[in-house]
């Protein structure tokens, strides 16, 4: 072997911003054939924007006397009454939701809290924080805030903590979801109480990365914790074919060993704590400079820019340095 080459081969990541952990990384990076990329800010910015909330009260909703009616009048129409009303709702919500997430670093969670800020102003003072919290990896938040419980996330969270979901919640995800939205639910004091739009965008470099990818003879495979909707609508965005969405962390580790087992060799590119796992187990990991010190920990490659063109940088360098020794 030649160790010396793969130094240089190190040392060249260092000035392109990609650092590798040492120089037996650049051969697991042989043969590979696919690249995993997780959606949420390694595809997109996870720069999330809060881009509707609609509070349980003000939902004209057919639930007789529940909450989700007291917002309009017997004839349909808000009472000026009703709408100060649902506007001290959206506010509550925004405040018990945006507490809760302050103690979060997801994208969707800096999205609530961001929301929470600019809509309540600096005349009610910063957001409340949590008293006790959990985080429900890949699922969602829960904790208590301002003496109420309050749990947000997925559908499938509320359920596992008995909320009762009104019907028309159903529809109102799928539209969001369709949009390419992600919908997420809040529950106060173990009633449902809302739901929370976000959205993100793609990287300006990413559909770029992806092309440049493939032409290396990498087949792209997004993977997402985040609903069908969302995910495919970044993956058309991009130019990737194959999508795997509302996966669970553990449901990214078990993706890539299929993917493994079917004979592909895999890089896995992410950032988050959800995506560690995956990024341990594919052959190359790879982590996004931007994303949370557990996945920087787990990847065998760092990219510091968030750029994914430096993903294919990473590829293109590690081939180039194998060739000079083999
Ligand atoms: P991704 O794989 O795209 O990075 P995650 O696995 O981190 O997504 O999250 C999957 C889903 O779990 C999110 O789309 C969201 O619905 C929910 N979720 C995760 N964390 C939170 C949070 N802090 N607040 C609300 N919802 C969350
Ligand atoms: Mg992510």
């Amino acid at each position: 072997a030649t160790p010396t080459a793969l130094l240089v081969g190190t040392g060249r990541g260092a000035q392109q911003g990609i650092l590798i952990k040492g120089p037996e990384v650049l051969e697991s990076s042989r043969g590979l054939d696919t690249v995993v990329l997780d959606k949420t800010g390694t595809v997109t910015t996870g720069a999330m924007q809060v881009t509707s909330l609609l509070s349980a009260r003000q939902w004209g909703g057919e639930n007789e006397g529940s909450r989700l009616s007291r917002a309009k009048t017997s004839a349909g129409a808000e009472s000026s009454e009703a709408i100060e009303e649902s506007e001290r709702s959206d506010s509550q919500l925004l405040r018990l939701a945006g507490g809760l997430e302050s103690a979060s670093e997801h994208p969707v969670a800096r999205a609530i809290t961001n929301a929470a800020r600019e809509s309540l102003g600096s005349t009610q003072g910063t957001l409340p924080p949590p008293s006790q919290f959990r985080n429900h990896e890949g699922r969602g938040v829960s904790g208590i805030v301002e003496g109420h419980q309050v749990l947000i996330g997925r559908r499938h969270l509320m359920g596992a903590h008995g909320v009762v979901l009104p019907e028309q919640v159903n529809g109102l995800i799928s539209r969001a979801e369709s949009r390419g939205s992600t919908a997420v639910l809040v529950a106060v004091d173990g009633e449902f109480s809302g739901v929370i739009t976000v959205a993100d965008t793609v990287k300006q470099t990413s559909a770029e990365a992806v092309a440049q990818l493939k032409a290396l003879g990498m087949e792209p495979v997004l993977l997402t914790g985040d609903n069908q909707g969302a995910a495919q609508r970044v993956a058309d965005e991009v130019g990737i074919q194959q999508v795997i969405a509302e996966a669970l962390p553990e449901d990214k580790v078990q993706a890539v060993k299929e993917l493994q087992a079917a004979g592909r060799t895999v890089a896995m590119v992410g950032d988050g704590v959800n995506d560690a796992a995956a990024l341990a187990q594919a052959e190359l990991g790879i982590a996004m400079g931007t994303g949370t010190d557990v996945a920087i920990d787990a990847a065998d490659i760092t990219v510091i820019r968030g750029d994914l063109r430096s993903v294919a940088d990473a590829v293109r360098l590690s081939r180039k340095t194998l060739r000079t020794i083999r």
